[in-house]
């Protein structure tokens, strides 16, 4: 069993449509994929329909903004009920903030003699629920002032970098609380990668658990090392939560996150999904 639980469509700011995603993750040999979008579920009727169709497990999913000590940390969601009134008005909430971004990046990219309009941004987006920094990166390669998606968070868009503008996240805890309530599992996604390692110490983490119920933490992700890895593992497993692994795969947009690169166990799976100790219905079409 091969199991990929945090992937990104276009809906957000992936590359793929989510039915292209999805047949993406069959032709890669998955036999369990997730769609989590950037604080929208737009996407996942259309992969749910891919799924059943290419017969691949499927579990719907969504990747919240959070703060955690003035941090930008994101959550996972699975499972969770996207008609939820307070999760949904939260998620609008994020995605306005979303929105109101592009022009103040736009006017600092100006300010530095890089010269792009909303339109060109909105070109590039086409028509995405969750408009994010790479729709702007994919702006300024169309316009030529950049190779790739990496430069242009190298050297402008990168947070703290020169053109970064911050926007509107839920408080960690609360978008816990908010999961919960829809009826979903939380994960905390990447924890101990650059933007959010010093907001996400053990004890935090340990806190979240105790006070919140946090489901979960992704261990095996391209932005940990081993070394992390190995120390999120041990501190899921001290604290009777689950450890999950996963490509953070973007289409073309991210490189080294190809479809199954990381993988969660069929046990962490079975765990988080209404296995052994949880008498919850597992939110995923029968592989
Ligand atoms: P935003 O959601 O607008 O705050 O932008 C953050 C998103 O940009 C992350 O969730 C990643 O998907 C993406 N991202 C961050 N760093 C890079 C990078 N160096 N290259 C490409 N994409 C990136
Ligand atoms: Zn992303
Ligand atoms: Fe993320
Ligand atoms: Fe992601």
């Amino acid at each position: 069993m091969r199991i990929d639980l945090h992937t990104h469509s276009a809906v957000s700011d992936g590359t793929d449509a989510p039915a292209d995603l999805i047949a993406a993750a069959a032709a890669a040999g998955l036999d369990v994929v997730a769609l989590t979008d950037h604080d929208t579920f737009d996407g996942l009727a259309e992969a749910a329909g891919a799924a059943r169709r290419l017969g691949i497990g499927f579990v719907p999913g969504m990747e919240m903004s959070a703060r955690r000590d003035g941090a930008s940390v994101h959550l996972l969601a699975y499972g969770a009920d996207p008609a939820h009134p307070a999760l949904a008005a939260e998620l609008a909430r994020i995605r306005s903030g979303r929105a109101d971004r592009v022009g103040p990046v736009l006017e600092r990219l100006a300010a530095l003699g890089v010269r792009l309009t909303r339109e060109q941004v909105e070109a590039q987006a086409g028509g995405a629920s969750a408009i994010g920094r790479p729709h702007i990166a994919d702006a300024l390669v169309a316009a030529g002032y950049v190779a790739d998606r990496t430069e242009a968070f190298d050297r402008w868009l990168r947070d703290g970098g020169p053109a970064h503008v911050d926007r509107y996240a839920t408080e960690l805890a609360r978008a816990i609380d908010l999961v919960h309530d829809a009826g979903g599992r939380a994960v905390l996604a990447h924890p101990w990668a650059r933007e959010s390692r010093t907001a996400l110490p053990p004890e935090v983490i340990t806190a979240l658990v105790a006070e919140h119920g946090l489901d979960g933490l992704e261990a095996d992700h391209h932005d940990h090392d081993e070394e992390a890895r190995a120390e999120l593992h041990a501190l899921a497993a001290r604290l009777g939560i689950v450890a999950t692994g996963s490509s953070d795969h973007h289409g073309t947009g991210k490189i080294d996150h190809d479809l199954g690169s990381c993988t969660t166990s069929p046990a962490a799976y079975r765990r988080l999904f209404g296995g052994e100790g949880s008498a919850a219905e597992a939110p995923v079409q029968p592989v």
